[in-house]
């Protein structure tokens, strides 16, 4: 059987892009997590729309499961094996950017295309794709857009979905969904672009995107401010967004034991703060071409007036606008240098966070006393990643063996009864296949699971992910 899939797959995309069962493929079947382990039939990596085409009606023929993957940066498992007899389709080498329309604000690149790549060409036309994450040197737009991915920017520009105009993509049986338009209204029907952005891979196989474009900022101002505590920094979001409104572009809450495991592991040059504090927020400001310089530092001010906040640094150099995002989107790496943890993705309404993140360290503590909280996140989106770094001194492995289901549990009662989300930005995949079924509501499940079968009725579209 398995010569066969390795036969047909080298028949419809030469040999060179077919990756049998062995060293070869260990790079597409872990993830950047290690939690999930499990081989695959095969590795095939189509190179134009028509072999993506010939592979799904080959599958959806023969009943294989087709898992797609394009930067292999997802966090819930979604683009790796799950059973072990199925494909992985590689999308990395459709990755033309296909058109830049400047005049529309949009550019139509390749499933394939790297996140950076596609700032990169933006760019180069004098505009700006606004989707930024810390993975955007190796995800890839099919990725971005099937996990719906947030990132810093969702506050003033919004998710993968807020920025995709249209989507074509390869439906199970081989059919290609021709949705690459970029017309603002559309009023023809059900939005299919919105139901294949997030699906995960489940319900087609992106094969390009056109996605909406904006004008850059002239300049950026950026500040790191002292913050008392999670309530203040909501007022203090609240006050910025009534002074700056859509331009206040980013406002990031990081813990002090986030500084201090930083500065511990020697991950900065320096200190960016202004001093101790037990929380910082990061803002900033994009400034278009005529705004006034120093509009941020004014808000601040205001801030201060109210006695809001009593520190706070400006970013006075391109240097110090680095090292300020550095700190915050280091939060993730110097968590696996303080040994084991225990992360949620989680998101609550603004007004909650507060609450969300008294009654989940609570709760927390009550369980693993001495556990560290390293909340941090995005603030203005509600979506804080919840994390813990296990006692000081504690056995990663003991710990996680005794409080990791306990805390998962504890984490998303508190998230649940505060009318949120257990899934902000990563996914469902394999991670929360369990869960989604325990927390959504019954009616969306049922709606979803005929969604599935009616667009992909063999099941070969990522078996397993997202629905069970
Ligand atoms: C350091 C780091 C930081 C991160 N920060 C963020 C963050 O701030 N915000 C955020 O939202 N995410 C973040 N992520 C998660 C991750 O980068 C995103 O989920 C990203 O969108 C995945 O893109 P990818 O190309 O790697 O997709 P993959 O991991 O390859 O796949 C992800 C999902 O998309 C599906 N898929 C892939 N390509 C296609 C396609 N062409 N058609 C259909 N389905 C497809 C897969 O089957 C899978 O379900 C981070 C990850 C890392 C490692």
């Amino acid at each position: 059987m398995t010569i066969d899939i390795i036969a047909t797959l080298a028949a419809i995309v030469g040999t060179d892009h077919v990756i049998a069962p062995g060293p070869g493929m260990a790079t597409y079947i872990s993830e950047p997590r290690r939690r999930f382990h499990q081989t695959a039939a095969a590795v095939v990596r189509p190179g134009t729309v028509a072999e993506v085409q010939a592979i799904a009606r080959w599958a959806n023929e023969h009943g294989i499961g087709l898992i797609p993957q394009g930067g292999n940066t997802g966090l819930v498992g979604a683009q790796v094996p799950l059973r072990g007899d199925e494909v992985i389709v590689s999308l990395p080498r459709l990755d033309r950017v296909r058109s830049v329309d400047p005049a529309a604000g949009t550019i139509t690149v390749e499933a394939g295309a790297i996140l950076e790549h596609v700032h990169a060409a933006a760019e180069a036309e004098g505009m700006m794709f606004p989707l930024w994450l810390a993975s955007q040197g190796s995800a890839r737009i099919g990725g971005l857009l099937s996990s719906n991915a947030g990132g810093v920017n969702v506050l003033a520009y919004g998710n993968a979905r807020e920025l995709t105009m249209g989507v074509e993509a390869v439906l199970a049986d081989g059919r290609l969904y021709q949705g690459l338009n970029a017309l603002k209204k559309d009023n023809t029907g059900y939005d299919l672009k919105d139901l294949l952005v997030g699906a995960e891979g489940t319900l087609g196989i992106i094969t390009a995107a056109t996605l909406k474009l904006f004008p850059q900022p002239e300049d950026h101002e950026t500040a790191l401010v002292n913050v008392a505590s999670p309530a203040r920094a909501v007022e203090l979001f609240q006050l910025l967004r009534e002074r700056l409104g859509g331009r206040l572009t980013a406002f990031e809450l990081v813990p002090a034991l986030g500084l201090d495991m930083q500065l511990r592991h020697g991950m900065l040059d320096r200190d960016p703060t202004a001093g101790p504090s037990p929380w910082y927020a990061l803002v900033e400001f994009s400034r278009m071409s005529g705004g006034d310089p120093g509009t941020l530092a004014s808000a601040i001010e205001a801030a201060f007036t109210a006695a809001l906040i009593d520190n706070a640094v400006l970013a006075e150099s391109l240097a110090d606008r680095t090292r300020m995002w550095a700190f915050r989107e280091q939060m993730s790496e110097v968590q696996s240098k303080e040994g084991a943890s225990v992360k949620h993705d989680v998101s609550v309404p603004v007004a909650a966070i507060p609450a969300l993140i008294e009654q989940g360290s609570a709760a927390a503590e009550a369980l693993a006393p001495g556990i560290r909280p390293v909340p941090f996140g995005h603030v203005g989106d509600g979506n804080i990643h919840f994390n813990f770094s296990q006692p000081v001194g504690a056995d990663g492995k003991t710990f996680m063996a005794q409080f990791d289901e306990a805390l998962h549990e504890a984490i998303y009662d508190v998230v649940l009864r505060l009318g949120g989300s257990v899934s902000a930005e990563h996914g469902i995949g394999q991670l929360k296949v369990d869960l989604l079924k325990r927390v959504k509501d019954p009616v969306a499940l049922e709606m979803m699971r005929a969604i599935k079968a009616a667009l992909d009725p063999k099941g070969i579209l990522n078996p397993g992910k997202m629905l069970g």
